[in-house]
């Protein structure tokens, strides 16, 4: 056969084909005006537990204030990276009110939260140290690991003692960093904190803790999960999205002023890649302030959790471990996830499905993630709905 007449993207269109007979293939949605508890997908109005906005802060006309005030005196775009011609005065800011908030002597801010994660790893270790990850951290967790060409030893979810071992193994010779969420995006548990804390200390290795879920919701001034679990000072590198409860985009790093310093010197993502928006950096600011101003929000948000996770329990889903705003409902097979959530699109409310490889294969099912702005109704609609499902077997909670 002549090779030469072949298209060589050919295999793209088999893969995607083969995606979707195991109902595994995605495809975007455009969403039409604002976002929030309520969206307009595709031409339909649909209640939102889809999004990471839960503070409901993504639409506060607060942040928008302030980001058009920011786009207006220091324009729009930021030119290059903050190391060419200098970070706006947005960013110095938010940096500055970033690490009064989490009480460290600096913080600083990347475009997103994915090159913040990826980008410090690799900069705190290389090739001959290591890095123990869980293993259900998040994508960019994972691939800061592998960037970094230390030696990735990923031990089982939450499992403190695998990991004391793991690290009693390896050299005391070379650079340790111990790297988990603290709150897990697709379970909506916590890592436990103190624990690893504590294997850190013992081994002398370094702790990074992703709030990227935790900051705004958890802690008593809503610094995330080491605030929550009273071990902040324990965690040298606190990194944070603003992307999430914060209503913005970007993420940060907060910690000692030599980390910063080193990461603005080590961090590829951050030396060579062009700064967020300056407006981006002004809402982030303005919704730090509605976190230290609002603590409503985050105490409303995590009593309803509570109320719904015990009323879907009672139900008979299996919600996993959740003890947070993020509820998965767990069914199993990719292809009842899909039709869970299309059944529930039926009925107004949008809950996606979570499917490999985002999640373990056999692990399919719905992610709920709350937000403060949903009301009362709005919840009960979705345990109702959920009850109606009837071509959908409910599987019981695992054992603990
Ligand atoms: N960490 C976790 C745990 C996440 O879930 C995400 C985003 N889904 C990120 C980091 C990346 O944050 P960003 O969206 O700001 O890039």
């Amino acid at each position: 056969m002549d090779n030469s007449t072949q298209d060589p993207l050919a295999w793209i269109d088999h893969e995607l084909a083969a995606l979707a007979d195991r109902g595994l293939r995605r495809r975007l949605a455009t969403r039409h005006g604002r976002q929030g508890v309520r969206i307009v997908i595709d031409g339909r109005e649909l209640v939102n537990f889809g999004s990471n906005d839960y503070l409901d802060l993504a639409a506060d006309p607060r942040l928008a204030e302030a980001a058009a005030e920011a786009a207006a005196e220091e324009s729009w775009g930021s030119g290059a990276s903050p190391l060419v011609c200098g970070r706006s005065r947005a960013h110095a800011r938010l940096e500055e009110a970033l690490a009064r908030f989490e009480g460290t002597e600096d913080a600083l801010v990347f475009a997103s939260g994915f090159a913040a994660n990826a980008g410090t790893i690799a900069a705190l270790v290389g090739p001959g140290d290591a890095v123990f990850t869980d293993r259900k951290n998040h994508a960019s967790l994972l691939d800061g690991c592998r960037l970094s060409r230390a030696d990735v030893r990923a031990y089982p979810h939450g499992d403190s003692q695998r990991l004391d071992h793991l690290l009693a193994r390896a050299g005391r010779d070379r650079r340790r960093l111990i790297v988990t969420d603290g709150l897990f995006s697709m379970d909506g548990d916590l890592a436990p904190l103190g624990e690893l804390a504590d294997v850190a200390e013992r081994h002398g290795a370094m702790l990074l803790v992703d709030e990227a879920h935790a900051t705004g919701v958890f802690g008593s001034q809503g610094r995330g999960t080491a605030e929550h679990l009273g071990v902040p000072d324990r965690v040298q590198v606190r990194i944070g999205t603003l992307s999430k409860a914060l209503g913005s985009v970007g993420g940060f790093v907060a910690g000692r002023q030599s980390l910063v310093d080193w990461l603005v010197n080590r961090a590829r993502p951050y030396v060579f890649s062009t700064a967020g928006p300056p407006a981006a950096a002004a809402a982030a600011s303005a919704a730090l302030e509605i976190v230290r101003g609002e603590p409503q929000r985050r105490q409303t948000l995590l009593a309803r959790a509570e109320k719904l996770r015990a009323e879907l329990v009672g139900r008979g889903w299996n919600i996993g471990r959740s003890e947070s705003q993020i509820i998965p409902v767990v069914l199993g097979r990719a292809e009842l996830a899909v039709a869970a959530a299309a059944a529930l699109r039926e009925r107004g409310l949008f809950v996606p499905a979570v499917r490999p490889p985002t999640v373990a294969e056999g692990e399919a099912g719905l992610r709920i993630s709350l937000s403060c702005g949903h009301t009362p109704e709005m919840i009960d609609a979705l345990v109702e709905c959920l009850n109606e499902l009837d071509q959908i077997p409910r599987r019981t909670r695992p054992e603990k």
